[in-house]
Parts: C-alpha cells; sequence; structure tokens
C-alpha cells in the first residue's frame, strides 16, 4: 500500500479545480496495489479552486523550520495552511503504515527534489515541498510520479 498525490488519481484537488490523471504509469500502478490519495493542500483548509502558490525564496525544509513562506500569486500567505496540510497527511500515512509516497511534481506541497523558485515565473529550483519534506523527515520514502 503506498501514499499518492491525489490529483495524481484523477480527484479534481488541483490549484485550478483539476485533476491531473494523466500519468500513465500512475494509473497503472493503480490497478495492481492499494494507493491511498491525499491533497495536503485541502487538508490544510485551502479552496479548490485556489490561487496558483510558491515557496518564497526556499524549499519545503525551509518552510517547515520557519525560514521561508508559501504565498499565492496574489500575495496572500498560506504557509499555516501548507503546514497543517502536510501535518495532516502524515498523520494519514502513520495510520496506514505508509511507508512511500508517490509524488505530483512541481507542487509546494507534493513535489519531490524540484520546485519553483517564488518568482511565479516557472523557474525551477532544487528543493522539496512542504509536504515532502516532513515525509522524508519522517522516513516515508519519496518517489516523484516521473520517476516511478
Ligand atoms: Fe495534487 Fe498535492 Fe497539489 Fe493536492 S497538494 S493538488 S495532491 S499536487
Amino acid at each position: 500500500m503506498k501514499m499518492v498525490s491525489a490529483c495524481l488519481l484523477g480527484i479534481r484537488c488541483a490549484w485550478d479545480g483539476k485533476d491531473r490523471y494523466k500519468n500513465e504509469k500512475v494509473i497503472e500502478l493503480l490497478r495492481k496495489e492499494t494507493l491511498i490519495p491525499v491533497c495536503p493542500e485541502q487538508l490544510g483548509g485551502l479552496a479548490t479552486p485556489r490561487e496558483f502558490q510558491e515557496i518564497e525564496k526556499g524549499s519545503g525544509d525551509d518552510v517547515l523550520d520557519g525560514k521561508s513562506r508559501v504565498k499565492n500569486k496574489i500575495g496572500q500567505d498560506v504557509t499555516r495552511q501548507f503546514i497543517r496540510g502536510a501535518k495532516e497527511a502524515l498523520e494519514i500515512a502513520k495510520q496506514y503504515n505508509i511507508k512511500e509516497f508517490i509524488a505530483k511534481s512541481r507542487s509546494p506541497s507534493c513535489s519531490c527534489s524540484s520546485i519553483y523558485d517564488g518568482s511565479f515565473s516557472k523557474r525551477l529550483i532544487k528543493g522539496d515541498g512542504v509536504t515532502v519534506a516532513l515525509f522524508k523527515r519522517n522516513g516515508i520514502k519519496v518517489i516523484s510520479e516521473n520517476d516511478i
């Protein structure tokens, strides 16, 4: 049993109100084993649809350490919701004894190893999303949807 970013399984929880049900490898995996869908941003209390969000000058680890914030495109600070969502997702992972998370790429919550730089100009930098950073700190292996 693995946990997976809910949008990859067809849940319409992405910022634009759509899903990201297009990765054939994830869909194939769902046919073979039980996948638990979670959307940390919804779990954190954010609405769907919502404004596009990026981590400001830093990574998910920096957000967890209080060194960076998450803001949306109209300048609202959504750090509190991101941290809350990460903690709620971790709680679900613990309840199901999840050891692996399949992560949507390019998300300030779910992305593994590569995130946008906070300038809202589609520039990528190294770093994890907030939930992925918290999962890794708690011993959960994270696999990007691109590396399945
Ligand atoms: Fe998908 Fe994760 Fe973003 Fe939710 S927070 S829409 S699961 S990438």
